[in-house]
């Protein structure tokens, strides 16, 4: 359910978008004739900016990308590509954006970056190779064509390796799906739709709208980034900081701590109990009510309720604790894992199902309502209070 959800929001969610966004530039064009030498213009100026701002993210991928594409507008412009040349750089285009999905971004002065030119230049040549291959066995062509794939024209033979590298870049666009992948996927839309219906839009617009993608993605990425918890996915210290401005007088903070998690991590390594974090954090975004939750840190979380009292909100937060205790966690641990950590090999009595150890954790809770002429961070330390109250008294409870 969570995967489906993150695929709304970072790939069908854009997805969506783009397709508005390219209705509405239909529905438009006619009004900005008077704009058009502008237009013509931007793509330099927007592709250039997209490479450099990118580039300063560490979102190399996309610095590369904005870069070819700014090239490759210079070289249309100036009628320096034949429509022979065009197939070509058509071709290794689409499987040099398929191809940046399954690298990473790395720093422009590395060794990374002597990787990078090769793989554009292989995908390249790849591409004249395969249309090479075509023109000098044409016989050998037709005959591949009319026995394996009837439905194909000459040209889509041709074309045949962008819609292979398609095909691969779907299925990593839905298995991994984040905003650097969707952006590219979006750039390889943009791109199939200039050669299929060059007509409907002009290369500006579409360069233009490729160059605004590049940048969105690279805003909303450092967004997240600074924003959202790496290991939970939960919103960070910094949003539940950021959140606290906005709240009004009424409001409940509570602070929820795992119970013995040192203990936990020197059982069974510190990787079962990153699993577990992130399993403890699914549940604690679930708590009803209207409660938010955040990583305050480390194995700390802090759940805000905007608008209740204190005894509007025990209720579910004892619900969400008491889902955490009943939570039997199955350890995805291989064999020789276990082998190698000596400790989790003297743990042989825990509950073995089929080579997979079920184990469970509990958290504590503090809660405190928000006082007149309290600030958020005095709230906070009374919740904290409550917190190291429920510890005292023996953990797994909720103490206001
Ligand atoms: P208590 O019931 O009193 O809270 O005991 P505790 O052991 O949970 O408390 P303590 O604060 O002493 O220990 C917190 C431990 O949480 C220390 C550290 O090993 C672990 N921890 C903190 N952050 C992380 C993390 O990101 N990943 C993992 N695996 N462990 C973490
Ligand atoms: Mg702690
Ligand atoms: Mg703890």
């Amino acid at each position: 359910m969570s995967h489906f959800y993150h695929s709304c929001r970072y790939l069908l969610a854009p997805l969506l978008l783009t397709g508005l966004l390219l209705g509405a530039i239909d529905y438009f064009s006619a009004r900005w004739v008077d704009w058009l030498d502008t237009i013509q213009v931007m793509p330099y100026w927007l592709l250039a900016i997209a490479a450099l701002i990118a580039l300063q993210f560490n979102r190399s991928r996309l610095s590369y990308i904005a870069s070819l594409l700014l090239l490759f507008y210079a070289l249309t412009q100036h009628g320096l590509l034949s429509s022979d040349t065009y197939q070509w750089v058509f071709i290794g285009g689409g499987i040099i954006t398929a191809v940046f999905c399954f690298i990473k971004d790395r720093g422009l002065l590395s060794i990374h970056t002597l990787v990078r030119l090769g793989i554009i230049a292989a995908s390249l040549l790849a591409a004249y190779l395969w249309l090479s291959l075509l023109e000098h066995y044409p016989g050998m062509a037709q005959q591949v064509r009319e026995r394996y794939l009837p439905f194909l024209s000459a040209n889509g033979l041709a074309t045949l390796p962008v819609f292979l590298a398609g095909a691969v870049m779907l299925v990593k666009l839905i298995k991994d799906s984040n905003l650097v992948h969707t952006s590219l996927g979006l750039t390889f839309i943009v791109w199939l739709m200039h050669y299929y219906a060059a007509d409907l839009q002009s290369l500006a617009v579409q360069l233009n709208m490729i160059a605004v993608f590049l940048l969105l993605t690279v805003l909303f990425d450092s967004y997240f980034l600074a924003y959202r918890d790496e290991l939970t996915s939960l919103p960070s210290r910094r949003a539940l900081f950021n959140l606290s401005l906005s709240l009004g007088r009424k409001y409940t903070v509570a602070m929820v701590d795992i119970d013995h998690f040192k203990k936990f991590n020197d059982t069974y390594g510190h990787d079962v109990g990153d699993q577990v974090l992130k399993l403890v954090a699914v549940k604690l975004s679930q708590v009803t009510g209207g409660g938010k939750a955040f990583r305050y840190g480390g194995e700390e979380f802090t759940i805000v309720f905007a608008n209740k009292q204190a005894k509007q909100v025990v209720e579910h937060l004892d619900a969400v604790r008491q889902s955490i205790e009943d939570y039997d966690i199955v350890l995805r641990e291989t064999k020789r894992k276990a082998n190698q950590n000596s400790n989790a090999s003297k743990n042989r009595n825990k509950k073995a199902v089929d080579k997979q150890r079920i184990v469970s954790v509990t958290v504590s809770i503090g809660l405190a309502e928000h006082l007149a002429d309290q600030s958020f961070e005095q709230c906070m330390k009374q919740a904290d209070k409550a917190l190291y109250k429920a510890k005292k008294k023996g953990r797994n409870q909720v103490c206001a």
